[in-house]
């Protein structure tokens, strides 16, 4: 075991603050990797205030974060895939049992043995795992993604959650060329559903309770904006989707979005408020619409969205900020005040 700097939370009323933690000495399969920047998903917020108590409670102490990326320092005698100074990437998953039938089909989030990057029974050292808010991690080098070279790397950690929750979606949907395709809220995940979409050939439209984020909406990609709390803007486009991924973290009228669905249109959620949301079966009975979720995406999925990303030079759109400023970035999620992702210079971290 080695010590590694880290920030950790230690209760659900605590601020984030220096720590130190226990890494474990990189095993035969095993890559360690010096974290340059790690994104800061709304995950992690709900999981630090402990939000999500009833379905996936927090254990103290708490280091959140799985939007890393950062370079190669070391890697074990049977890793094939890297070698030190290569540049690698790491979303929510560190671990999952590889038989399972959906680890065969490569959905490993789906693994009932899956190991998350944060929060998660840590079956090397004991206790839970600790995540990328640190300036060093070890995973088996299967849930280590390659990063393509071009891309600049602040914006590329938000991919490994942001990128490939929204990627997924859109991308199993089908043809989405020239189908109107609606983004519920534009924060971290929502401003790279739009750039995704828009990439696949979308009509994209953005739905957003902030009307100051119009600008950006259609400099991201949108072709229109629809500002939510505007019922007439909502009726003038209600039954006109084919797909809209909704990736709102808080409480909100899921009825309102299904009625923008035209026959058969599809609504995905991606976000995940604490409480449940009400469902009228009216709105999915009259256009025989469907609700669904996603969750994240498996290790060659991420893969792919990686490469597509290095093939179109997309990145996320990031406010860098130093680790110091954390607890700061957090009452601006709340406040949906992000444009569009905070990105941690790890950097900062070697001043503690
Ligand atoms: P975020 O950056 O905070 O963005 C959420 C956006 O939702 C806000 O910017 C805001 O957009 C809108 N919003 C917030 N509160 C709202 C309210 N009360 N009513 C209507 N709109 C509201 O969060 P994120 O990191 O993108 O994450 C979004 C959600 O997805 C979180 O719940 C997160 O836990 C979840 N998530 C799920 C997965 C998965 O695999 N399914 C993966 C990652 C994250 P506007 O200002 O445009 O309205
Ligand atoms: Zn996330």
């Amino acid at each position: 075991m080695y010590k590694a700097k880290a920030y950790s939370a230690a209760s659900s009323t605590a601020p984030l603050a220096s720590t130190v933690i226990q890494r474990r000495e990189p095993t035969e399969r095993d890559v360690q990797i010096e974290i340059l920047y790690c994104g800061i998903c709304h995950s992690d917020l709900h999981t630090v205030r402990d939000e999500w108590q009833s379905v996936m409670p927090t254990i103290y102490p708490c280091v959140p974060g799985h939007e890393i990326v950062g370079r190669v320092t070391k890697v074990g005698s049977a890793v094939t895939k890297f070698k030190a100074g290569d540049l690698a990437g790491v979303g929510c998953l560190v671990d999952s049992d590889h038989t399972c039938p959906s680890c065969k089909a490569d959905l490993e989030q789906f693994c009932g043995n899956a190991t998350f990057t944060y929060n998660s029974p840590d079956k090397h050292l004991g206790g839970v795992t600790y995540g990328g808010y640190s300036d060093s991690i070890v995973v088996d080098e299967h849930f280590v993604l390659r990063v393509p070279a071009n891309l600049e790397l602040a914006g590329v950690a938000p991919l490994l959650c942001a990128g490939i929750t929204t990627y997924s979606p859109i991308h199993r949907w089908g043809d989405i060329k020239g189908k109107k395709v609606g983004v519920v809220g534009l924060g971290g995940l929502g401003h790279m559903g739009v750039k995704f979409a828009k990439a696949f050939g979308a009509h994209v439209v953005v739905f957003t309770t902030s009307p100051g984020k119009k600008e950006d909406a259609l400099r991201l990609g949108a072709d229109e904006v629809i500002i939510s709390t505007d019922a007439e803007q909502m009726k003038q486009h209600a039954g006109t989707f084919n797909f809209i991924l909704d990736t709102i973290a808080a409480d909100h009228d899921l009825n309102a979005y299904i009625n923008m669905l035209g026959l058969e249109g599809n609504i995905t959620l991606v976000g995940a408020p604490d409480k449940p949301l009400a469902l009228s079966s009216f709105a999915l009975l009259f256009g025989r619409r469907s609700v669904s979720g996603s969750l994240i995406g498996g290790l060659a999925e991420t893969q792919e969205m990686l490469d597509f990303c290095g093939k179109h030079n997309i990145t996320s759109d990031v406010e860098i900020i130093p680790i110091q400023r954390v607890n700061e970035a957090y009452e601006r999620l709340v406040k949906s005040d992000v444009k569009y992702r905070f990105s941690i210079d790890m950097a900062s971290l070697k001043s503690e």
